[in-house]
């Protein structure tokens, strides 16, 4: 189902608040602090305000207490609706055009924007091993943007990037896992070696999977057959591009997305805020349409990684919100 923007939890703050407690709490609320269940919502004013007082510990609390909405200024109705708008377009949505679509600063919806991804980022130590005994994992990596690139400002104030290179050896590198049928995974390593893809494969794949993959040497030259039950490659360079169910047409696919998005709508990302872009590409993939998720899931998904993940900017970033 497409999202609504004119449902009430885009333009009723105690409907978008009562939004959040029901993904955030779905057996009833508790208390942040103490974790204690024994908790009553407040009555006349404060009701309004979500809060809630919690008998254990004594203090008061709302649902946005350890969340990036927090300190936030930006009202929650608003922070709805960016998520709604992230999780919603395929190839991702500027900073520059949250900012016109929501009506805030583009400092606020840059910020805005890093902390929806790092909501829609797993959770530490969240993640199952990819495939399994029988499933598909693909294997591929791709060179995207420029490293050690400088950035300078003109006399006018145009931002602009100077790279001090040429060829892969400055480009950076990301390496890719999708199951078949299912998630994404990638990394953003600073080169793609047999050790980097070794340790990959090695923790993030279940040994029972069968690995696809180009005929790449960073698959069959280094230990990477030996940590799956299967290795089977297609040779790209001889135009073999499927043999049978052997094919690396889904890593691709995710690849096409990442690049076309990265390329029309963030343009440039610097070298270290790419892993968040990753993060916000793998999110959308992994709870794609096909998938059995809808525009309102994927946002309602990210919504529930709000919990624990405050960015540590600086203060005077925070305050921008
Ligand atoms: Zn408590």
């Amino acid at each position: 189902m497409t999202a609504n923007l004119k449902a009430p939890i885009y333009t009723n703050e105690i409907k978008a608040r009562e939004h959040l407690e029901a993904l955030r709490w779905p057996d009833g609320a508790y208390c942040p602090r103490c974790g204690g269940f024994d908790v009553k919502k407040l009555g006349g004013k404060a009701a309004d305000l979500g809060q809630y007082n919690c008998r254990d510990c004594r203090k008061k609390f709302t649902v946005t207490v350890g969340t990036v909405f927090e300190r936030s200024h930006i009202p929650l109705t608003t922070w709805l609706m960016g998520f709604q708008l992230m999780a919603s377009s395929k190839k991702g949505m500027s900073a520059h055009q949250m900012h016109r679509m929501l009506g805030i600063t583009y400092k606020s919806a840059w910020f805005m924007a890093h902390r929806i991804r790092e909501a829609m980022k797993p959770a530490a130590g969240s993640l199952e091993p990819m495939g399994g005994a029988g499933k598909v994992v693909e294997a591929d990596e791709t060179y995207h943007g420029k490293t050690s690139e400088i950035r300078t400002k003109s006399v006018d104030g145009r931002v602009k990037y100077q790279n001090k290179g040429r060829g892969p050896a400055n480009k950076r590198a990301i390496i890719a896992l999708v199951e078949r049928g299912g998630s994404a995974r990638t990394f953003h390593v600073a080169h793609a070696t047999f050790s980097k893809v070794e340790e990959i494969v090695s923790q993030n794949i279940d040994r029972e999977s069968r690995l696809h993959t180009d005929e790449s040497r960073l698959y069959s030259v280094s230990k990477v057959p030996t940590m799956v039950a299967e290795h089977e490659s297609v040779k790209h360079s001889a135009d073999e591009y499927v043999r049978g169910d052997v094919y690396s047409n889904s890593v691709e696919g995710y690849f096409s997305i990442f690049k076309r998005g990265m390329k029309g709508i963030y343009q440039h990302c610097s070298e270290k805020h790419l892993h968040r872009y990753l993060a916000e590409y793998d999110f959308r993939f992994s709870n794609r349409i096909a998938l059995g998720v809808d525009d309102t899931d994927r946002a309602n998904e990210a919504l529930k990684g709000i919990t624990g993940k405050r960015l540590t900017y600086r203060r005077t970033s925070e305050a921008m919100l």
